[in-house]
């Protein structure tokens, strides 16, 4: 699926070529509210897909139970993975948070969007074919584009 990937990622600590793409959201369940997250891989034409899903456990003594990220990005089998059930989140999807990490190590990379909204695909900074002021940052990351003059010129930022 990667054989004409259009641009590079190398990971400055482990080397790795792999990012991951990682959406989290609460769900409000009765008195408590679920944290949810899904994952999978960026692909070469900035898309992505989640190939996994599971709730985030509040409490740390359950930390050790959690999959690392970096177990599943070793596979590089053939297998295809199993279809994702997608569904629709009735959330409000602003409170999303999306996070895209180095594969491997899971390093935190910074990411902007093609489109304003957080609409288009996702394009994270060290990639190759990154270009400041073409896209629209990740709002986490709005201060920190501001002070790197990376920020589209105009007025609506987001
Ligand atoms: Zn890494």
């Amino acid at each position: 699926m990667n054989d004409h990937q259009p641009w590079k990622f190398t990971c400055k600590t482990c080397d790795s070529h792999k990012l991951t793409v990682t959406r989290v959201w609460n769900i409000l369940a009765g008195p408590d509210s679920e944290r949810w997250q899904e994952w999978g891989p960026l692909e070469a034409d900035h898309s992505w897909h989640y190939e996994f899903k599971e709730r985030v456990e509040e409490n740390p003594d359950d930390e050790v139970e959690r999959g690392d990220f970096g177990e599943y990005a070793e596979d590089d089998s053939a297998s295809e993975p199993e279809e994702y059930e997608i569904f629709e989140s009735e959330n409000d999807t602003e409170s999303d948070e999306f996070y895209v990490n180095c594969a491997n190590c899971d390093r935190e990379i910074e990411f902007g969007w093609s489109q304003p909204n957080r609409g288009g695909r996702i394009f994270p900074v060290e990639c190759s074919d990154f270009i400041p002021g073409e896209f629209w940052p990740e709002p986490r990351y709005l201060e920190s584009w501001r002070q790197k003059h990376w920020l589209r010129t105009g007025e609506d930022q987001l």
